[in-house]
């Protein structure tokens, strides 16, 4: 029985997969239109298995946005590497409980493995540790705790002890571009979202370090490697120089731009990463892993373990490394395993190369879409362009076509009072032709708005 339905999850899993590539991205008003048939009263008897799965994938799988194939340059979403998909499948048979090294020894070690890895391709601190977490809001939500937490123990103050009330303000200094999910971050801390001292940011969104305010007291300042539309860095060396000795803590976000470091053709922009104290990236974005997976690095871990403990029995828990106290949950999936079955199939070199020819990808949308007369509005640095096709209601148009042609799809932005497709090239499976096709489609459409 189960066999069987394993069998049959496998095919019709190949046969999504083929006909990704083929189909339209978003999926027809049709299929979005038959999800109806899914709003059934619940039937009192059970349902055999292989037919729950068979309606599963009939109403399903042309619903779904076509995330995993080549031509989705939305957000930054990446695709899943055939490795990741396949260790997500048997981790599912699994079935780990990822909280305890005593519910899953393997859970726990390819963690430790994973880390040691992360922390030599990024270029970290070697002490530094890794929490595994559902993604980049969660692991910027992970770093800030954890900062939290050292500011104030530095002060005498025992924050997950005794909260933030009658604690010494902390001071959080932000860029201008700051991501939303860092202020969510703060705002689930108590940190506040409005009350962050903002710095001015030059025209790719990077903070100016000579704008950055003298420092005093408990103070974490929140910078970015990879801003969500150019793609650019905060100078991370600069600003740390400016730090060096006021005992301010640097959180850094870096959700896909952090993997610009295992890539030996854009390290350059990453350069400094091994002066923060925490950073936070996703593994579901550019390590192209299935959802949901981030990634939370942390150079002291007393301060990670502090933060994430439920209570101070960690400090004598020390002779296992247990995952629980790396991240906010308790019992949770076993994410190591398609981090760890990524990294192993693409090797040192694989990723850099994934890395290297998503960011020439970008760099040929640019170039081809400049030369038909269109207006790339960043410099393009790493694997996201900006572009703008005329007027704001002639790009809206432009966005809107290109979206409901379906070859490819490209989402829209605002940049520093300006209104931008935004292509963002993140999937290990995007090929030449794919980007050509793309660029046709984009060009049709504009030429029609
Ligand atoms: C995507 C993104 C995030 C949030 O990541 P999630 O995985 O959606 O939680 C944070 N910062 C930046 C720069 C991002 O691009």
């Amino acid at each position: 029985m189960a066999e069987d339905l394993l069998k049959d999850v496998a095919s019709r899993a190949t046969r999504y997969l083929d006909d990704v590539t083929q189909r339209r991205v978003f999926p027809s008003p049709d299929a979005v239109r038959d999800l109806q048939r899914f709003s059934v009263q619940l039937q009192d008897e059970p349902l055999d298995a292989a037919q729950v799965l068979a309606e599963l994938d009939t109403l399903g799988s042309p619903a779904t946005v076509a995330g995993t194939g080549g031509r989705y340059f939305g957000f930054v979403t990446g695709g899943a590497l055939p490795a990741a998909l396949a260790a997500n499948m048997l981790a599912a048979a699994w079935d780990q409980n990822g909280g305890l090294e005593i519910q899953s020894p393997v859970a726990a070690h390819l963690e430790r493995v994973c880390r040691d890895w992360l922390v030599s391709l990024l270029g970290l601190h070697a002490q530094t540790e890794v929490g595994f977490v559902t993604g980049a809001t969660m692991a910027n939500f992970t770093g800030l705790a954890s900062a939290r937490h050292a500011v104030l123990h530095a002060h005498g103050w025992n924050v997950e002890a005794q909260g933030l009330f009658g604690a010494a303000p902390i001071t959080v200094i932000v860029g201008d571009e700051v991501h939303v999910s860092v202020l969510k971050a703060l705002s689930m801390l108590g940190l506040g979202r409005e009350r962050v001292v903002r710095v001015p940011v030059d025209g790719q969104g990077r903070m100016i370090a000579a704008r950055l305010p003298a420092v005093a007291g408990p103070t974490i300042v929140c910078l970015q490697a990879g801003n969500v539309n150019t793609g650019a860095f905060d100078p991370i060396g600069e600003i740390a120089a400016r730090l060096r000795g006021s005992g301010a803590w640097i959180h850094v976000d870096g959700a896909f731009g952090l993997w610009a470091a295992a890539s030996p053709a854009q390290r350059s922009l990453a350069s400094g990463l091994d002066l923060a104290d925490s950073l936070a990236t996703d593994a579901h974005k550019w390590l192209n892993v299935p959802y949901d997976s981030g990634l939370v690095f942390v150079r002291d871990r007393s301060a990670l373990n502090g933060a994430m403990s439920a209570s101070a029995a960690y400090l004598i828990e020390g002779q296992t490394r247990d995952p629980h106290l790396f991240v906010p949950e308790m019992s949770r999936r076993a994410r190591a395993v398609e981090v760890w079955a990524a990294l192993r199939s693409l090797g040192r070199r694989g990723l850099g190369e994934m890395i290297e020819r998503n960011c020439a990808h970008a760099a040929r949308f640019a170039r081809e879409l400049r030369n038909a007369g269109h207006q790339v509005l960043n410099d393009v640095v790493l694997n996201q362009v900006l572009v703008a096709f005329g007027s704001p209601d002639v790009t809206r148009r432009v966005i809107a076509a290109i979206q409901q042609d379906g070859t490819c799809w490209c989402g829209g932005t605002a940049w520093q009072g300006n209104i931008a497709m935004r292509i963002s090239v993140s999937s290990w499976a995007t090929t030449d032709a794919d980007v050509e096709q793309s660029i046709a489609a984009i060009l049709r459409c504009a030429e029609r708005s």
